[in-house]
């Protein structure tokens, strides 16, 4: 999607009228000069390889490009600004990603759309190649709702439960994060982990999605050898599924292994695991914007009254008029937005960044 010269500088205005505002709540994690940053232009590609000797310098740099999106490395390097291979790995925090996307919830037949480019004409998945009112090409759109945003809500709180009662980890060395768009990061600050492989990351992000267990029927007879009513058993997975059985069992209709599956399915946590695993990454930073919606990832203190689509709004309300080519009906802030189909819309700017990111509209 091109971005033309005025809804850049546009959206370079708005992200960096709010840099200015709240550049304090920008984020550092420890030993900033050994990071690495990267960072992406509105309307460009990405710019990596980056390093700063301290906060001062870094936050000057933000402000100066105002970019789409701000990056750092989970990991610490001897040279930080070197080509991967030369830049001397000395380890990396722990990183869970949650997003709503990955999550399968029924809702998503209702809110993942295809529309025309040219007419704005749209549909349910999945879509025709060209349009049948125009013969314009047609792209997809993936919407979110309460239901996803919920599931990831309570995902995140899983890999949380995880880390606690399964790794041993202490609250204070948990940094729950909203990504900025529809999930949620968790940051391990815990030093047992930093020097975890690859494959000793993996292995952690295979637990939490309980890829690591041994079959259900297994599980199944397991649990039967134990009488009902002698409370849950065993520790880490075991231990959670037989808590769960051991409330439902009684008179259920069911199979046991059935209820091993639902056990298995109620209490994994649907992380991604290439990001897990990947010791190399750039993550965005706490505090700063996130390119598509101009929303911010900010650390939550209590994920329960946490409000996604309220809490994270920061940018103004300013009224901004846009030619609107598509963009299905949203929530934000409290109010409801559209739905737009080539026609022309005045809205605050924290509302209209979403569209004119996507290349939805353009700035009028
Ligand atoms: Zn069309
Ligand atoms: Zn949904």
């Amino acid at each position: 999607m091109l971005l033309n010269p005025e809804t850049i500088s546009f959206l370079r205005q708005a992200y960096r009228e709010f840099y200015f505002r709240q550049a304090d709540s920008i984020e550092f994690p420890g030993d900033i000069q050994a990071r690495e940053f990267g960072y992406m232009p509105f309307g460009g590609g990405m710019v990596r390889h980056l390093s700063f000797k301290s906060r001062g310098e870094a936050v000057a740099e933000i402000l100066k490009q105002s970019p789409s999106s701000v990056y750092c490395s989970n990991a610490r390097y001897e040279s930080p600004s070197a080509p991967i291979e030369e830049k001397g790995w000395l380890g990396a925090e722990l990183i869970f990603d949650i997003d709503a996307t990955d999550i399968p919830t029924p809702c998503k037949r209702g809110h993942d759309l295809w529309y025309c480019e040219q007419s704005g004409h749209s549909g349910k998945l999945p879509g025709p190649q060209k349009c049948p009112k125009c013969g314009g090409p047609t792209a997809e759109f993936h919407g979110t709702c309460d239901v996803c945003l919920s599931a990831a809500k309570d995902h995140a709180q899983r890999v949380v439960r995880f880390l606690t009662e399964d790794f041993g980890v202490q609250a204070e060395a948990i940094g729950l994060y909203f990504s900025g768009n529809r999930g949620y990061h968790i940051h391990v600050t815990d030093g047992r982990f930093l020097p975890l492989t690859q494959a000793g990351r993996a292995e952690v992000s295979d637990y939490m999605l309980g890829a690591s267990l041994p079959p259900n029927q297994t599980i199944a007879s397991t649990l039967r050898r134990r009488p009902s009513g002698g409370g849950p058993f065993g520790e880490g997975w075991i231990m959670k599924i037989s808590g769960y059985v051991e409330g439902r069992r009684e008179g259920y209709q069911g199979t046991l292994q059935k209820l091993v599956s639902d056990a298995v399915s109620s209490q994994r946590a649907m992380v991604d695991s290439s990001v897990t695993t990947d010791i190399h990454r750039v993550f965005r930073l706490a505090g700063t914007l996130h390119g598509n919606t101009g929303m911010r990832k900010m650390r939550i203190a209590s994920i329960d009254a946490f409000d996604s689509q309220r809490d994270p709004v920061v940018l103004s309300a300013k009224p901004v008029a846009l030619n609107v080519r598509f963009y299905p009906r949203f929530r934000l802030n409290g109010s409801e937005f559209g739905p737009f189909r080539s026609q022309m819309a005045e809205l605050p700017t924290f509302a209209a960044v979403s569209i004119l990111t996507r290349g939805l509209g353009d700035v009028a």
